[in-house]
């Protein structure tokens, strides 16, 4: 039986819980040109028209949730296709976060964008209105990936939009998805090279996941299309790991490499498990213990911020030992930091050991997690079984 330390505390040595102060804030804007067939992200296609009663309805719901104007390290406006919106649009809303919000001297703001929505005018929009990075998301070079995912972008998009993001931001990151239907070991080691051959100093490469309700699981459900054989999948991403460290993109989270100093600063506040702030349609935010979500309905998103209401759907407050396993699985998506026991004792007011001993003791025994006594990390066959290893945990 697991045995958890009653005289724990919850606060880190700054007396500050790190889950109580949010370190970063989200934005959400679900606008898109098209329904891409594997999304299940709050987006929606054919909206535009609702673009500017939607920020304002942003405003007022950032407005009320801040309290005061806070300082965090990172700001993220993600989607949906933030770029999308026109750039009076964009610039409108940078400039009411800016109100809202302050960054911290050198803190990151990233948005994210597609191939085909950037133009000189949002480029100069984003770069002097704070932006100091972005994420674009490519997906593919293969005409038939990009079909079959049903993306809008053809791959000459992709290095056109890229020339326009490298002029203004040194830091940008290139988005893939690995194990598109119909796609070959041969097609994703080209578009290796396509993404390498651009110069990122950060990707993000995802295996292909068929979500329930998409129509591209709607399509495979029906056996219309056949997802990509399991060992092929895992050379693609056998293949991904050693030819992105090859080019000195250290391999920092399971699905995310970059330069040094290039890792993106937001999403090491998720894996950490600590708070930020989230606000739009769908969005999550994990403030004083609480995490919460938005509706994902974008009539009711706007009805309820206009009428003065929540827009808020589900909630959970997680008890002690909850937050401290999802700490753990989280931290482990961390290659280089993985789980350090004085850092977890200090964020999490418990002892991991006592917490989670025999689950971690039995991904030891398997050489899936390397354990020098600090820390715990996943070893390279662990990559391949994270899932395996992260559900034991919970
Ligand atoms: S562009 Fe991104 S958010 Fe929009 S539909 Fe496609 S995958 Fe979803």
């Amino acid at each position: 039986m697991t045995m958890v330390s009653q005289d724990s505390r919850d606060v880190r040595s700054d007396g500050e819980p790190p889950w109580l102060r949010p370190r970063s804030v989200y934005v959400h804007i679900p606008f898109c040109a098209h329904k891409c067939g594997y999304c299940d992200f709050a987006s929606l296609a054919g909206a535009d028209d609702l673009a500017d009663r939607y920020l304002d309805a942003l405003d007022q719901e950032m407005r009320r949730g801040l309290e005061g104007r806070p300082r965090v390290e990172t700001i993220f406006i993600g989607g949906g296709t933030p770029t999308r919106l026109e750039p009076w649009q964009l610039e409108r809303l940078l400039v009411r976060i800016r109100d809202l919000v302050e960054l911290t001297p050198g803190g990151e703001w990233t948005v994210e964008a597609n191939p085909g929505t950037l133009d000189d005018r949002k480029i100069t929009v984003l770069a002097e209105g704070g932006v100091n990075r972005i994420s674009l998301g490519a997906q593919s070079f293969q005409p038939s990936s990009l079909k079959a995912l049903e993306r809008n972008h053809d791959p000459e998009d992709v290095p056109r939009a890229v020339a326009l993001i490298q002029h203004r931001f040194e830091r940008w990151s290139l988005d893939l998805i690995f194990g598109a239907p119909g796609s070959t070991l041969d097609q994703w080691r080209d578009d290796l090279e396509r993404a390498i051959a651009l110069g990122p100093s950060h990707l993000s490469c995802y295996g292909l996941v068929y979500e329930k309700g998409t129509s591209l699981w709607k399509q495979w459900n029906a056996g219309e299309v056949q997802a990509v054989a399991e060992d092929v999948e895992h050379d693609m991403y056998a293949m991904t790991i050693d030819r992105l460290t090859h080019v000195g993109l250290r391999h920092y989270e399971i699905s995310n490499f970059a330069r040094p100093g290039h890792e993106s600063q937001h999403n090491l506040v998720y894996w950490a498990n600590d708070a930020y702030y989230g606000f739009g349609l769908g969005a999550t935010r994990y403030v004083n213990g609480v995490r919460s979500s938005n509706t994902r309905d974008l009539l009711a998103y706007l009805r309820r911020i206009e009428q003065g209401q929540e827009a808020t759907g589900p909630t959970e407050r997680l008890d002690l030992e909850q937050r401290a396993r999802e700490t753990a699985v989280l931290m482990l998506r961390r290659l280089d930091l993985g789980i350090d026991r004085e850092d977890f004792r200090t964020r999490c007011g418990l002892d991991l050991d006592a917490l989670c001993g025999e689950s971690l003791a039995r991904s030891v025994a398997r050489g899936w997690l390397i354990d020098d006594g600090r820390r715990l990390k996943l070893s390279r066959t662990g990559l391949f079984l994270a899932d395996t290893v992260m559900s034991d945990l919970l």
